[in-house]
């Protein structure tokens, strides 16, 4: 089977594999579609960050680069290992792509396995990805999805999944006024869990393509350019003064840091979604002042089932934020090259590994 492998820095080729063993406790998954992340760019341009180098070997998955990439798939069940009877092939499924140590409580119950040491994920630490034909994965981070759910849409119940978590975190009910900084795809895909939340929307983006995504896909009320607009002075008028309620930070930028600080109301909560990867210069005195809680997210805990039944039940619809279809050929070329030089045309861009999607 092909598979796109990353060898490090600005080097990945699309090989040829043996089809993964389907061990005992494991799931077989031919992959349908697999999204390109922000993360997937990063290892390419300046990693590895998450990915094994040569050298030093995952401590989870003991593996070494070369490693297969994504870890936003959907796909159908072919095959099930030894001890899984409760799903059967053919069944359409995502993956909740951990590498986590066996010794940690994964359970339902569990709100913290995804900061257990040493982390890593599918599709970047090692154990395959969603850029090959197949996958076996651990019966664990299979999740079934309703065949009422198309698996190109359902590719990207990874990256939702990331913004339900980040709702979770602010606490954000429905009636709250919220205020997101970026609207690339976590962005966007964080307002869309807002939204079938009932909260009310307020985007700001610099791409005129972005906010007139965010206003077409329904998730956001209002998509504001912050170099026409004063964000804050248009929050404050949403909100009878008072400013918004909640604020997650999608960009990693300065200035979007200052606007969310400025815009939020006293007792107010700012979300950080995005990974910086630099020190900001935080207005701590504004933190004092208002008694602001800032909060992090990163990625998602027992936060699948809960975003499934938000897709399946139609209170998010998908299908906008996806911009593009390649094959495995075409990843470096068409996809990356896409969305690291042109990334305002694009939000999500799926990839069929075997070409039959197409
Ligand atoms: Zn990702």
């Amino acid at each position: 089977m092909r598979a796109a492998r990353y060898y490090g820095r600005n080097d990945i080729r699309i090989d040829d594999l043996p089809e993964p063993e389907v061990g005992p406790g494991q799931v077989g998954i031919e992959v349908a579609w697999c999204g390109i992340c922000g993360t997937d760019l990063h290892e390419y341009l300046e990693g590895p960050i998450f990915c094994p180098t040569p050298e030093t070997p995952h401590p989870i998955s003991g593996e070494t680069a070369p490693v297969t990439l994504g870890h936003e798939f959907s796909g159908t069940v072919y095959a099930v290992g030894e001890g899984v009877d409760d799903l059967e092939v053919g069944r359409h499924v995502v993956v909740e792509p951990y590498i986590i140590h066996d010794d940690v409580d994964t359970g339902p119950e569990s709100t913290d396995y995804h900061l257990s040491p040493d982390m890593g994920f599918i599709g970047l630490s090692g154990r395959g990805g969603g850029l090959g034909e197949k996958i076996a994965v651990q019966r664990r981070w299979v999740h079934p999805i309703a065949d009422s759910v198309p698996l190109d849409q359902a590719a990207l119940i990874e990256p939702l999944s990331v913004g339900y978590h980040a709702v979770q975190r602010s606490g954000a009910k429905a009636g709250d006024v919220a205020l997101v900084g970026g609207a690339g795809p976590i962005g966007l895909l964080t307002s869309a869990v807002l939204k079938a939340l009932g909260v009310t929307v307020v985007v700001s983006e610099l791409s005129p393509l972005r906010r007139q995504k965010a206003l077409e896909a329904g998730v956001a009320d209002h998509a504001l350019d912050p170099r026409e607009t004063d964000v804050v002075a248009a929050v404050r008028e949403l909100t009878g003064g008072r400013g918004a309620d909640v604020a997650f930070e999608c960009t990693s930028v300065q200035v979007v840091l200052d606007t969310l600080m400025e815009a939020l109301r006293p007792t107010g909560v700012l979300v950080v979604v995005s990974i910086w990867g630099h020190r900001s210069e935080f207005d701590m005195f504004t933190l004092v002042m208002k008694e602001i809680d800032v909060r992090g997210t990163i990625a998602y805990v027992n936060s699948h089932p809960a975003t499934i039944e938000l897709v399946e039940s139609g209170k998010i619809d998908l299908a906008p934020f996806i911009t593009g279809r390649i094959g495995l050929e075409g990843l470096v070329e068409e996809g990356f090259d896409t969305l690291i030089h042109r990334n305002e045309t694009a939000v999500k861009i799926l990839v069929s590994p075997s070409g039959r999607g197409l």
